[in-house]
Parts: C-alpha cells; structure tokens; sequence
C-alpha cells in the first residue's frame, strides 16, 4: 500500500532544532504546507522580521527561510489552530535537566513535553501522527500514547513516532541537507508501521532510503541518548589523555592523530579543549545516568556520570592552569576571552565552558574582557548573573568588558584565552595583539586552534604547547 501523503505539518517549538529542521522540510518539500509555533512571542516575530533578523545564528539558515517564508513555511504562536489543521506534529520542545525534585540534576524536565502532549489532544478533532523530536528518557512515546488516550475526542487516533534529531549546532542546515542517517522508531504495529512510512515518504524527498532506518520506538529514542554520550565520552577520553601528555612531554594533537589513523577508531572528534558545552551533550548524559539508576544498574550510571566528570575536571584544571601560569594570582589582572558561544558557527552559549572560566577569573577578581562574533551582549550578562549567583550584575560590570574584535579585547591585557574555536581567532593579527599586551603575554589555546610554533616566534607564551614535564 502506498503510504499516507503528508500535506500539513505542524512543529510545536521554534527553537535550534524545531526551526531549522521543519524550515528544511518546507523547502525540500515544497508540497507540503508547514507550520511552526511557540509560546515565545519574541522568538516567533524573530522568525516572522521583514529584515530577517532569526532568533538563532546557523549558517545557511536564513537562505532557507528566505526561499520558503510565506510560500509553506509558517511561522506563528497559535498553537490549537496549528494542531487542529494539522495531519502530522513534531513535538520539538525543551527538555531540560531538572533543577530541583525528583532526580533533581540528572534526570529529564518532561513538564514541556508533557504540557505540548496535553494541549494536542485538547485540541485535536481529527487524527494525527505525533512525532517526538525532542531528546527524551527511553519509553517516554508511552506516556505520551497514555495521555493522548485518556483524552482523545471519539474517531481520533494518534500514532506516536520517535524521530529524533541528530543536527549539531553550526552545522545544522549542512547537517539537514546531508544526514548520516534518519531514524525513525514506531510500534511494530500496522497502523505504527504506516505511520512511520508516511514520515519515511516526507524525508524521501531529500534523503536516501538507505539513509532512513527505521526501528523499534525504545530502540530510536535510547539511541538518540546513547549517541550524544558516545560522542561526549570521546571527548573526555581524549582530554584524559592531554592531562597525561601535558605530564609527560607527549603532544596530544599527534597522539590524537596517530590514534584516529585507526580506522576502527576514526579521526573526527578527537581533539583535545577545554571541554564540551552545549544544551545536549552534559544533560543527555545525565538522563542515560539517571535511566541507568532508575533500573538499578549501578555500574553502568557510574560509568558514564565519569564522563561528565572529566569534563568538569577538563574546564577547573584549566582554569587552575591560567592561575598557576600568571604567578599565581591573577586579582587584578586582565584577561581577554576569545570566544563566548559554546561552540563555533552558532550564538548558543547554553552550558559554553567560557561561562565557566569567567565565572572562576571573577570569583579571583581578574578584569575580563569578552570578544564573540556572535553572542548577543543581552545574553552575556544573562548568562554571566546565572553564573555568578553571588555578584551583583552591577559588579559583574565593573570587571566585564564586552568587546567589538579580538583585538581590543586583547589591548593591556596580560594573557588571551582562546574559548570558543571561532575560524577569525585564526586570522587575528598576532603580533599587533602582541605589542599591545603587557609582557610576558600569554595565550591559552583552549580549542588547540592557533599556530603555537607561530605564537611563540612572534614572543607569546603559548599553553599548552611549553607545559611539558609537569610544569
Ligand atoms: P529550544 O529551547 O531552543 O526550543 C524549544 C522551544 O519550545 C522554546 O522556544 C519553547 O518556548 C518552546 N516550547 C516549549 N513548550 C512549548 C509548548 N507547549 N508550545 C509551544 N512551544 C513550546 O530547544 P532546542 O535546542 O530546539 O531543543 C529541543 C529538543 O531537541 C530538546 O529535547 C533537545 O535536547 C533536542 N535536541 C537539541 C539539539 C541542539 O543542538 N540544540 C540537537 C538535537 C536534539
């Protein structure tokens, strides 16, 4: 039988992950009337500015929009109208670590999810294929199942879809276009079965079938999970061998790169840094550690809780390494951050490490001067005051400075802190910065991502390159 062709989308949540990829969709599948909402009404007229002007930076991303926007790509914040036209909804909400309550730290936030599940079936008069998109704790498809059961209007059925997003910030619309892989997991039912194969023919536009997996729903919705923690535990594997090489005189971009040549290994995602950031990595970790424990298997929570572990241990022993390097003090001192976003190609500082290490050169009084191409400065002092719970964002002030380039930021500053591995910190002209520090002038390369032969000619000293034998 030919599956069900899908003609109306409706995708609950305008955020990094719900906008860029029902934006994709509109525009691989111009047949096909979609349609995002959210709750954020600042957030939606972003989405809607004549100039433009999108609530989230992703390269590509406006060009998308800009193809499809008032042609069958919606933007809006009524949410029943979106659910009661629509045949298909992703849920594409936050789901964030809890802060306090049960499993308060580790577990999942499922109040949003919950709250979209309800409204959808409110609302709904006619039959819908629901699709998790958000990262959720494996089985959540069955509590949602339970909830649009109990109260569902007669002759409405809803069949529930795990499809969860693999797009990595910075990369998402690149990420969209060309997928390693789009997972679909349903209940081996027939009406499950049909309702995966009508999603399976809506990515059939753009992706190649051997390219759409389809599985069990437990099955998509742990892998979502066990992915990112794959992923997190390389980097902190690879970051427990710089603490080792900074010891010993071996160079970890050259163990990195002898390892990765490994083809069981690989070599993307070996790169040594300060450590990982970002809205999944860290809470997708702690929600397998939290499942882990819920099914009482010990071992396995406390196997990967030591990955986050490391990555805290990754971002203090950097900070301790600036201190130790400055004399051993750094109350007073000037420090240029380069880079605040969590990573490069995005504005997103959710969790970003450089939030961590500014938050320990204030609590040592040190002056600060932050430089991001892309950060928004209302967010700085938002993120910073979250940071900073025991600081005024009036003192918080006295010791930041937003900059407008790298170089002021760096102008009488005693050492540079690379955080964020931006490509124009590549480009910066160093040996202007040079003239301009005080001496001796430092940098910190926490993404590995200068030339620290080229540093050290010009006169700087360049960490981690000169910290060989201990020292
Ligand atoms: P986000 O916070 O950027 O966006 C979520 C949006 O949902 C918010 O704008 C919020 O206002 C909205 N929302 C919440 N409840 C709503 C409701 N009832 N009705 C309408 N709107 C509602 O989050 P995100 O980064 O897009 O992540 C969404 C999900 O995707 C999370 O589960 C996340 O773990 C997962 N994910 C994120 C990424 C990523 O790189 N950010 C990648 C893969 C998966």
């Amino acid at each position: 039988m030919a599956p069900l062709k899908i003609t109306k989308i409706l995708c609950i949540g305008a955020g990094y992950v719900g906008g860029p990829t029902c934006a994709v969709i509109a525009l691989k599948c111009p047949h096909i009337t979609v349609t995002i909402v959210d709750l954020n009404q600042a957030r939606i007229d972003a989405w809607n500015s004549p100039d433009f002007n999108l609530p989230i930076y992703e390269p590509g991303l406006e060009d998308v929009v800009r193809q499809c926007r008032g042609r069958n790509l919606f933007f809006s914040t009524d949410v029943d109208k979106g659910i009661r036209e629509a045949e298909l909804i992703f849920v594409s909400v936050n789901t964030p670590t809890k802060k306090s309550g049960v499993g308060a730290g580790f577990a999942a936030d499922l109040n949003y999810v919950e709250l979209a599940t309800r409204q959808i079936a409110a609302v709904a008069t006619t039959s819908k294929i629901v699709v998790e998109k958000s990262t959720v704790p494996c089985r959540t498809a069955e509590s949602m199942r339970t909830i649009l059961e109990a109260n569902s209007k007669p002759n409405c059925r809803f069949d529930i879809l795990s499809n969860p997003e693999f797009l990595a910030e910075g990369t998402a619309i690149a990420d969209l276009f060309q997928p390693d892989r789009v997972l679909i997991g349903s209940l081996q039912t027939r009406e499950g079965k049909d309702a995966c194969a009508a999603l399976a023919n809506v990515y059939s536009n753009w992706v190649p079938e051997n390219k759409i997996l389809t599985v069990g729903l437990w099955s998509s919705e742990l892998s979502k999970l066990a992915a990112n923690a794959m992923l997190a535990q390389r980097i902190s594997s690879v970051n427990a061998l710089s603490a080792i090489c900074e010891a010993t005189g071996a160079n970890i971009d050259e163990v990195a790169h002898a390892v990765g040549y490994d083809s069981r290994v690989g070599p993307k995602f070996l790169k040594a840094s300060v450590g990982f950031g970002g809205s999944c990595f860290q809470k997708d970790i702690l929600n397998l550690v939290y499942l882990s424990e819920s099914l009482h298997l010990p071992e396995v929570a406390a196997y990967w809780r030591q990955v986050v572990e490391m990555n805290e241990y990754q971002k203090r022993r950097f900070s301790k390494r600036v201190v130790d390097t400055l004399f051993n003090t750094i109350t007073g001192k000037h420090i240029a951050v380069l880079g605040f976003a969590f990573k490069a190609d995005t504005g997103d500082t959710r969790e970003s490490a450089s939030i961590t290490l500014i938050r320990d050169f204030l609590s040592e009084r040190a002056f600060v001067n932050i430089y991001d191409p892309k950060v928004i400065e209302s967010q700085i002092w938002l993120d910073l005051s979250e940071a900073c719970p025991n600081m005024s964002l009036e003192s918080i002030k006295k010791q930041v400075k937003i900059c407008n380039s790298a170089v002021e930021a760096a102008l009488n500053t005693e050492a540079i802190v690379i955080a964020t591995e931006w490509k124009e910190f590549k480009a910066v002209a160093w040996t202007e910065v040079y003239e301009h520090m005080k001496k001796p002038a430092f940098v910190f390369d926490g993404r590995l991502l200068v030339d620290a032969d080229e540093l050290t000619k010009i006169g700087f000293k360049v960490y981690p390159s000169f910290f060989f034998f201990g020292s």
